[in-house]
Parts: structure tokens; sequence; C-alpha cells
């Protein structure tokens, strides 16, 4: 076991917050005001390999694990440059095919994933099912070799950036005829799939979308791997996702505390700086120390799932996404208030990140369903719903 990262680790660290900090936090906030989206440092970062780290080598990608996919996510977020499509595309949607797709998804897919040229996006929430993944109603039927889809879903981010969705359906097991899961890889372009922006007070480059599936016709390659591992795979995507998730509001929290440190330090008013004030240190200490615990947190889910233990995974994953939000809502509010009147100024970039980091406890999964994983599964209490 070890608690020091690697020099390579530490080196793409450097890298990637380099190139970040380059465009940095107003670059973002201009282009997510404007309606537009990152895309100009999403593939300069594509080229240089950092989007890819997580794909395979043989497929052209760095070879690592989810641990550096993350490391590369937080130093985005740490530099204000939250790329919400990060969690999504070359964390889940990448991670899913290669795990569990057909040589033929492989071949097709991972090469774009390694260098960022192709986006996909994640379709799971609906507006009748919620956070009960059960009464998902999106569901794909045979017709001849194709699938016919339909249904609708809410919230997706990023898809008027993205190639494609991957969208969880559920297809009727042809024994029992019970509904099962299933992944399905819809282009965006593809006849009857329709998506319509959902106006988000959030100040973000990848926005909100509503989807509707009329009788969207794919080929029966549109299903990822095979009908039956599809509870597996969803597995095998939203551990990553939470592991994602944890590292951006790590990433932002650090952003937010780096500011309120230096303006702690720089700023006086009654003859000694801020910090000086344990009103003002103490809560900036607090966040340092929520902010290195949830680090630990998302490291340890990062290497059991990059050994292989899905399930000890899971567990780490959702505690490491809870912490990492919670941290992010704390630091930000706190950056906010060492900054006086100035908190809220445009100039001092803070307040831009407020509704990003208040997603952090909603998506992708929130804080009660986080809490009712750790009582059932790691405490042993009763279901309550
Ligand atoms: C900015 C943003 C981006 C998103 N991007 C994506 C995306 O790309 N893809 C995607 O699929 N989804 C995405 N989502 C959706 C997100 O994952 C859901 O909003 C989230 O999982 C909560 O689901 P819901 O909104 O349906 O809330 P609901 O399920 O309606 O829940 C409402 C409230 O009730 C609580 N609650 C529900 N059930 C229980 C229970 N059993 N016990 C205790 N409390 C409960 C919830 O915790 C929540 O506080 C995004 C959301 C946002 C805000």
């Amino acid at each position: 076991m070890s608690f020091v990262e690697s020099e390579e680790r530490i080196a793409l660290r450097k890298a990637v917050g380099d190139l970040a900090r380059a465009y940095g936090h107003e670059y973002y906030v201009k282009v997510a005001r404007s309606g537009g989206h990152t895309s100009d440092l999403w593939n300069e970062a594509g080229r240089l390999g950092y989007l890819g780290v997580s794909v395979p080598e043989e497929y052209g990608g760095g070879g690592a694990g989810i641990g550096d996919l993350a490391a590369v996510c937080e130093e985005f977020c740490a530099a204000g440059t939250p790329m919400l499509l990060m969690v999504v595309s070359p964390a889940i949607c990448a991670t899913v095919i290669a795990r569990y797709g057909t040589d033929e998804q492989k071949r097709s897919w991972l090469p774009r994933f390694a260098t960022g040229e192709v986006r996909m996006s994640f379709a799971i929430t609906e507006p009748d099912a919620g956070s009960n993944s059960h009464r998902l109603k999106t569901t794909a039927r045979r017709d001849g070799a194709d699938w016919i889809l339909n249904g609708r879903k809410v919230f997706i981010s990023g898809v008027d950036e993205a190639d494609a969705v991957l969208v969880v359906g559920r297809t009727e097991d042809a024994k029992t005829g019970k509904l099962k899961p299933a992944l399905f890889i819809v282009p965006t372009g593809t006849p009857g799939f329709e998506y319509k922006q959902i106006d988000m007070d959030l100040v973000s480059a990848d926005k909100q979308f509503g989807l509707f599936l009329d009788d969207v016709r794919l080929p029966a390659e549109a299903l990822v791997g095979s009908e039956d591992a599809a509870l597996a795979q969803l597995f095998a995507g939203l551990n990553p996702e939470r592991i994602m998730g944890a590292s951006f509001s790590i990433g932002i929290a650090r952003y937010a505390l780096d500011k309120g440190v230096a303006y702690a330090k720089e700023r006086s008013v009654w003859g000694a700086p801020i910090g000086t004030h344990q009103g003002i240190a103490h809560p900036l200490a607090q966040v340092k120390i929520e902010l290195e615990l949830a680090k630990l947190m998302t490291q340890k889910a990062a290497a059991l799932y990059d050994s292989g233990d899905d399930f000890g995974a899971g567990e780490a994953a959702n505690m490491a996404k809870y912490a990492g939000a919670e941290v992010a809502i704390k630091a930000v509010d706190q950056a906010i208030q060492t900054h006086g009147g100035n908190g809220m100024a445009s100039e001092y970039g803070l307040g831009t990140l407020l509704g990003a980091v208040r997603v952090g406890r909603i998506a992708p999964v929130s804080r009660e369903m986080v809490l009712n994983f750790v009582a059932q599964h790691s405490l042993g209490l009763p279901k309550s719903y």
C-alpha cells in the first residue's frame, strides 16, 4: 500500500494543470455564458493524450487506470475549467465499451476515445423513474435483426456535443417476459432521436437535455456486449462515474481553497491579513482536512476498481462521491465568505461555481441514495424503500 502517487501520475497532473491554467476560469466562464463549448481545450487535451489515459494501449490509449483519468479530471477542475463531459465520455462510456463491448465496438470507438475525437453522453435518468432505476421505461424490442427503442430521458449532459449517447434501456427476457437492463449506443443523428435543451441555473459549458426516443431503429450491433451482461456493464460504468464525480468536486474544492487562502493572506482590514482571524483561518483549515480525506477515499476507490474489485470499489466510490461533493460545497462557500463582497464579484471567479458544486450533491447519484447504500450495504440496516 502506498500513499504516495507515482512520479508518472505527478507528472501527468502537472502537465494537465499547465494546459488547463493556460485556458483558465475566465475562458471557461466566457464560453459557458455565451452558450459555447470548451472544444478548444477538449481537443487539445485529446491530442495530448490526456482524455485517453485509461483507454487500453492496444486501441491507442495510455493503458492506465481510472485513477489516472480521475487525476486528469481533478486537475482540469482545480484550474477552474471543469469539463463535465469528462465524467461521462471517457469514464463511463469508454470504460463500459472497453470492458464489455464487442470486438467491433472496441475497434470502432476506442481509438477515437483515446484521442478525445469522439464524445459520448450517458443517459440513464428518466422523468418518471428518478433515483429508482428499477422503474426505467425506455424499452427496446426486436424487429428482425434490428432493435426499436422507445423512451424519454432527462438531464442528459452534453448531447449537443456528442456523436452518440450510451442509453440505458430494457429488453424483454425471452424466457421470463421480465424486463432487464440493456445498454445501446445511439448515434445522435439517428431518425426518431430528438433532444431539447433544459434551461439550468448553472454556469456550465456542458448543457443538459431532455431526450425523446420514438421508434428509434438501431442495428443489432448497437447493443453493447451481450444482452445478459447488462447489470455488470452498468456497475462497470457507475463506479467510474462516481469516482470521476468525486474528482470533479475535489478539483473545484482545490480551486476555491487556493483562491480563499491567497485572498486571506493578502487582504488586510484591521492592520493584519484577514487570515490572522481564526474565524477565517479555521474554516479554511477544515476544508483542507476534508479535502484530503475525500481525496484519499477517491484514490482508494480508484485503486479497488483498477484491481478488479467492483464490489469493494462500489462502497468506496459512493463514499468518495459523497465526501467530494460535501467538501466542494463547503470550499466554494468559504472561499466566497473569505472574499467578502468580492466573493460575489465576477472578477474573482467564485460565484460561477456555486451551481456546479451544488450539482455534486444531486448527481450522478444523490446524497440520499449514497446514504441509503451505506446504511444497507456497509451497516446492514434494513432497506427503507
Ligand atoms: C447538472 C446535471 C447533470 C446531469 N447529467 C446527467 C447525465 O449526463 N446522465 C444522466 O443519466 N443523468 C444526469 N443527471 C441526472 C441526475 O443523475 C439525477 O438528477 C439524480 O440521479 C437524481 O434523480 P432525480 O433528479 O430524478 O431525483 P428524484 O429521484 O426525483 O429524487 C428527488 C429527491 O428525493 C430523494 N430521494 C429519492 N428517493 C429516495 C429514497 N429512496 N430515500 C431517500 N431519498 C430519496 C433524492 O435523493 C432527491 O433528493 C444530471 C443532473 C444534473 C442536475
